[in-house]
C-alpha cells in the first residue's frame, strides 16, 4: 500500500482551488465530476502522492453532510493497492468493515472502496486500485 491520496472536503471548489494551486504552486491537473456521488473533484500532485479538493454538487450528498458536521477539513484518506479484491478479504478477514464490500468507479480513472470509519478510529478510509 502507499498513501495514493489524501480527501479535503471543501464548500467552493473554485476558492480552494485558487488556496491549494498557490500552496502547492501549481495547478490542479485535473477535475472531474463523479455524478454517482454527486461530487467534483479537483487534483493535485504532491510528489508521489495526490491531494484531492472534493464539492458537493447538490446539498443531499455525503460531502454536504460531512462539511455540515465538521466543516471543511480532511475528509478521507486514500491508499492506492494492487489488487483491491485481495485488500478487500485480507481487511474483513481483519475485522474491518466496510460502507459497501462492491468496488465502485471512482475519480481519476480508480476503482475505490471505503472503509468504514467506525472501525478506523474514526477517519474515512478508501482503497483504490488504477482501472486497467
Ligand atoms: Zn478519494
Amino acid at each position: 500500500m502507499k498513501i495514493e491520496h489524501i480527501g479535503i472536503a471543501v464548500k467552493d471548489l473554485g476558492i480552494s482551488d485558487d488556496l491549494f494551486s498557490r500552496l502547492l504552486g501549481e495547478e490542479h491537473y485535473k477535475q472531474e465530476s463523479v455524478e454517482r456521488e454527486a461530487v467534483t473533484t479537483s487534483f493535485y500532485k504532491v510528489g508521489e502522492s495526490k491531494i484531492e479538493l472534493v464539492a458537493a454538487s447538490n446539498e443531499a450528498c455525503t460531502i454536504s453532510k460531512f462539511i455540515e458536521k465538521r466543516g471543511e477539513s480532511i475528509h478521507h484518506l486514500a491508499f492506492g493497492v494492487e489488487d483491491i479484491h485481495a485488500e478487500i478479504a485480507r481487511l474483513k478477514e481483519a475485522g474491518f468493515q466496510f460502507i459497501s464490500e462492491e468496488p465502485k468507479d471512482g475519480a481519476d480513472n480508480k476503482v475505490v472502496v471505503f472503509l468504514h470509519p467506525k472501525s478506523t478510529n474514526g477517519v474515512l478510509v478508501e482503497l483504490c486500485q488504477e482501472k486497467m
